[in-house]
């Protein structure tokens, strides 16, 4: 990186702060930003002057005057260029175009083949590009690409370390997709991707410690400590391969008795194939739909999946004492059964002296939603250091 001078560093720092007071805190009046952010009037003036030359924010007038003037308020202009997320799954991706507000614009999901890196990289381009083009958007106003992906990620290099669930090992994302779409790209972990949506732009806004855990394919972590996303030394946040038998089930990151063998959607199936209630070929949506119907068994497996998963987010509970956990995915389509088990769960294993300060929300997110956190991405990088 080039050595920045101490005075555009400082002018970076103060036009960084101030659209993030904007993004927090909505539509504000100048004066309330000098009194907020402690720059003197005329720094304010200079930096919100520059900001909406470069189209980042924009005058607003609301509310009623008092006889005079209307008030002018400042405001992030959304429209200012727009970004695409994607999340990559093992039979499909999600892609969705924001605004910089993280708004969607248009979303939809494709079928798709994991293969080849290389290969799947160009149609991974391709399908981005065609949906620009079908949502009518200007190729020259998109300002990056965050992709979400399955596995553990080093977020320093771009580099998709491991990712049992497509397979792939060692893959230069960040550089190789950057090349072919020719603007920044950025990658993280999908858990992380959603976490950091929620963080900058969702019910995370202004907490200082929460979580986020997802159920479905797999079992995810994003933690938010501090403000900021914990990630250890980089792969933080593996929850689904905490072992809770050791010596159990074989996982498929090459363990035994992970959590992830017993609650994943996969491992559900089996469960269920192995008691003869599905077919090998039948989905989760035929389990739940089997317990809906009153199958006791179903109904039971479903419920100690719902209870280990409870557990779990009471393990959390006791070792960090967030202020909330999001609980997302599309294991919750199990239903009440799930829900039910979790909440039981939740309450007897929580130690008693935490017990009620943690919340737990549900959030019924759905691959958009996970796209949208991979968008997220890309703003972050534009709010955190403004370009122009
Ligand atoms: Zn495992």
């Amino acid at each position: 990186m080039a050595q920045v001078g101490n005075k555009s560093l400082m002018r970076e720092l103060n036009r960084s702060n101030i659209l993030n007071y904007l993004r927090i805190n909505g539509p504000t009046a100048r004066t309330d930003i000098v009194r907020n952010i402690g720059l003197s009037a005329g720094a304010v003036s200079e930096i919100t002057g520059e900001l909406m030359g470069l189209n980042y924010i924009v005058e607003e007038s609301i509310g009623k005057s008092s006889g005079g003037r209307k008030p002018v308020f400042l405001a992030i202009n959304p429209d200012v260029g727009y970004v695409v997320g994607i999340k990559l799954m093992e039979k499909k991706i999600a892609i969705a175009i924001t605004n910089f507000l993280a708004e969607v614009i248009e979303t939809k999901q494709v079928d798709f083949k994991i293969g080849p890196p290389e290969k799947n990289f160009k149609e991974i381009a391709k399908i981005a590009n065609d949906f620009i083009e079908e949502a009518g958007l200007d190729r020259g106003n998109l300002q990056g690409v965050g992709i979400g992906l399955p596995g553990i990620v080093d977020v320093e290099r771009g580099v998709l370390q491991h990712s049992p669930i497509i397979g792939w090992r060692d893959i230069q994302v960040e550089e190789i997709m950057s090349e072919i779409m020719n603007v920044p790209v950025y990658i993280d972990n999908d858990v992380n991707t959603f976490t950091l949506t929620e963080l900058w732009f969702g019910n995370g806004l202004g907490a200082n410690h929460f979580m986020t855990v997802t159920i479905g394919r797999g079992i995810g972590l994003g933690l938010v400590t501090n403000g900021k996303i914990y990630r250890g030394q980089g792969g933080a946040g593996e929850i689904g391969h905490t072992v809770i038998t050791p010596g159990g089930k074989r996982c498929e990151c090459g363990k035994q008795g992970c959590l992830e063998a017993y609650i994943s959607d996969p491992a559900l199936v089996n469960e269920a194939f192995e008691q003869g209630l599905i077919t090998k070929q039948d989905s989760i949506k035929t389990l739940a739909d089997l317990a809906n119907s009153g199958s006791v068994e179903a109904e039971k497996i479903i419920s100690n999946a719902g209870y280990l998963f409870g557990s779990t987010l009471a393990n959390l509970a006791n070792i960090f004492d967030p202020e909330f956990i999001i609980v997302g995915g599309e294991g919750l389509r199990l239903g009440e059964n799930f829900l039910n088990g979790m909440n039981t769960a939740f309450l007897n294993e929580t130690m008693p002296a935490l017990r009620g300060r943690t919340t737990i929300t549900i959030d019924r997110l759905d691959d958009t939603a996970w796209a949208r956190g991979a968008a997220g991405l890309i703003l972050q990088e534009i709010f955190e250091s403004p370009i122009g």
